[in-house]
């Protein structure tokens, strides 16, 4: 339709089939599927061990180059190219998906179900409540954060011994140690199991965490951008007696338990992760994880069902999982592993997964290839670039836009010199994916102001710059008829010889990983420690944890560190101010400046908009 109607009027007018046919259709068993009303389902980890046998499918990761306030489309094109995949030329498809926060929902964003006639449907349920895994997680990570805070309390206000009798009660006359409790005895090295032998200086290091308060890494989180929560202080009712805390509120989705949720493989790696995640330090230097705090087991019971992929629909109805939607800078930005893991074997080794990256392809590409498929063991045929004639031309040096005012003419008229320019952004981005071994396809989402003449010059020079293919697609206007050509280019690059390697070998020291990512992806011509990050390199090479993979907490909106310098700066050395660790979902990230992990509202946010019709108990105003 011209002019094609709002993001919620399109999803609306598509009812979608009820998710227990979908699931018939693509092979699932019924006893696999958990409904969630008559549009979502939970599809059960069983079901790759029944498949265990069967080939995967091929596997294609949708990433793009770096983004600009313009919006570049990756979400639109993954839907995009699985419609044009599966409804046009018939494979078996799937789509793969984060689940997004409802932060941006109500916030400046808006959804994420993609966009036009490339969305998940129904969208308010995707970009709602879903099926509740980021309740679960906020539940979850408030735990840890209560059990850290009232641990330190306890501590200081009790004795040895009080502490003693209340963490290993009397039960009919006799004190026993829970399972968690004789882990840790083990971890302090006192091979006993009668509670009545330790002795005085055994029950104080048993019962003594010592957590440093100064070194709490944990924070508590909620879903909504929440800008005052940014700084906090706990604990001033007198009931407290004085323990005031300085600390912080992130949003939902930087919690490292969703971070554990996209990258664990099965329950019980989902258990030992939530064990190992690290919260602080003690006052002399060990670590504190959440095994100490005794608290382990109820978070993976609070985890158990949100570890389930959750199955939609796209609008051509097409199966899509949703799942996980860690932060793309303090974690690795993309969906869950068993998500992919489950859609490769339903699909069959004729079929295509579209997974999507988070950010530009320098960190969600760059993270899925050197954190998800280390962690996975699968591994890409196709890297899908996403790019937008308007996007490259701010990398060329478009003027800056403002929310509310119209786009400079410089966007909706020809101007080929400035696109030429910011082509050297895609050409970047292209020789990125190139150097993990894996064929390149560029889609140009095209947009109703774009000219032919601008839209063959970024198709031929992503060509010279080494894409296997580069194509035109319209999937956002005309669904997945729009990506047919994108989707017959991806079935000829999966064809085409690949030779993955990772960026980075993990037993490298911290400092030579970080300099690797800095000066092959992101053009840098070196590193530089901060102080602190200095310490910390040392910190977690002692403390046993050198050996994870790096998370790059940098700006997406450039490839330097200066979200002012567009295009493919040069010459500059990369600060690293800080370093912390997810021990649990395993990775150390380095802090390229300062990352906020609580967004804020802006001055019109988009909760405005949203209202329900009470009669049809329609929601409007969602995009
Ligand atoms: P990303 O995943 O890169 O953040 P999305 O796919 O979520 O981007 O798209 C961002 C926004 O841009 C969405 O609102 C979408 O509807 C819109 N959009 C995407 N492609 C087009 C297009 N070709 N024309 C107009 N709007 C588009």
């Amino acid at each position: 339709q011209n002019p094609v109607p709002s993001d919620i009027a399109i999803s609306r007018s598509c009812p979608p089939k009820p998710i227990d046919q979908l699931a018939q259709e693509i092979g699932l068993l019924s006893d696999e599927l958990e409904m969630y009303g008559k549009t979502k389902a939970k599809v059960q980890l069983s079901t790759i061990k029944r498949l265990q046998t069967q080939a995967d499918g091929k596997y294609l990761v949708v990433t793009g180059i770096t983004p600009t306030p313009l919006g570049e489309g990756k979400s639109t094109t993954t839907v995009g190219l699985v419609q044009a995949l599966g409804a046009h030329l018939n494979l078996n498809v799937f789509a793969c998906v984060r689940q997004p926060s409802q932060g941006p929902t109500f916030g400046i964003k808006g959804g994420a179900a993609g966009g036009g006639y490339s969305q998940v449907i129904p969208m308010e349920e995707f970009n709602l409540h879903l099926t509740g895994d980021i309740h679960a997680i906020t539940a979850a990570n408030n735990l840890v954060a209560a059990a850290i805070d009232a641990r330190m309390f306890h501590e200081a206000t009790q004795s040895d011994k009080a502490l003693f009798n209340r963490l290993v009660p009397l039960n009919d006359g006799q004190r026993m140690f829970s399972p968690i409790q004789v882990n840790r005895l083990k971890r302090l090295g006192i091979d006993k199991t009668d509670p009545s032998t330790l002795t005085e200086e055994e029950v104080t290091r048993f019962v003594r965490l010592d957590i440093n308060p100064d070194t709490v890494t944990w924070q508590r989180v909620m879903d909504t951008n929440d800008r005052f929560l940014r700084k906090i202080t706990v604990g001033q009712s007198p009931t407290e007696k004085g323990f005031t805390r300085t600390t912080q509120f992130d949003i939902s989705v930087a919690s490292e338990i969703m971070a554990v949720l996209a990258l664990t493989s099965d329950m019980a790696d989902m258990r030992q992760r939530l064990a190992k995640m690290v919260v602080a330090t003690s006052r002399s230097g060990e670590p504190i994880t959440t095994e100490d705090l005794g608290v382990s087991g109820a978070l993976t019971v609070l985890m158990r069902d949100a570890i389930k992929p959750n199955l939609m629909q796209t609008l051509e109805g097409n199966p899509v999982f949703v799942h996980a939607g860690p932060f793309a800078n303090i974690a690795h930005g993309n969906s869950s592993i068993l998500a992919d893991k489950i859609a490769l074997k339903l699909v069959g080794p004729e079929g295509f997964v579209v997974t999507e990256a988070g950010f530009g392809a320098d960190i969600g590409m760059e993270k899925f290839f050197d954190i998800k498929c280390r962690y996975s063991g699968l591994r890409p045929h196709v890297v899908v670039l996403v790019a937008t004639v308007r996007a490259l031309k701010m990398h060329g040096g478009g003027p800056t836009v403002t929310a509310g005012v119209p786009l400079p003419k410089e966007y909706t008229e020809e101007n080929l010199e400035l696109l030429e320019k910011g082509c050297n952004n895609l050409r970047k981005q292209i020789e990125n994916a190139k150097t993990f071994g894996v064929p390149v396809v560029v889609a140009v989402n095209t947009f109703k102001t774009d000219t032919d003449s601008e839209l063959d010059l970024v198709c031929s020079l992503a060509k010279a710059a080494g894409a296997f293919d580069a194509v035109r697609c319209t999937h956002w206007a005309e669904g997945g008829a729009g990506a047919v050509a994108l989707a017959k280019a991806v079935q000829r690059a999966a064809e085409a010889p690949s030779d993955f390697k990772f960026l980075y070998d993990v037993e490298l020291p911290i400092i030579d990983k970080i300099r690797i990512i800095a000066q092959k992806i992101y053009g840098a011509d070196d590193v530089e420690l901060l102080p602190e990050a200095q310490h910390k390199v040392e910190l977690y090479t002692k403390q046993g944890f050198g050996n994870l993979p790096i998370c790059m907490a940098k700006t997406h909106l450039s490839l330097s560190h200066d979200p002012e310098k567009k295009g493919a700066p040069t010459g500059f050395v990369l600060p690293i101010r800080d370093i912390r660790a997810s021990v649990g979902a395993g990775f150390l990230y380095p802090l390229v400046g300062t990352m906020s992990t609580m967004p804020g509202l802006p001055t019109r946010p988009c909760f405005y908009d949203i209202d329900l019709d009470p009669e049809t108990e329609q929601v409007d105003g969602l995009f």
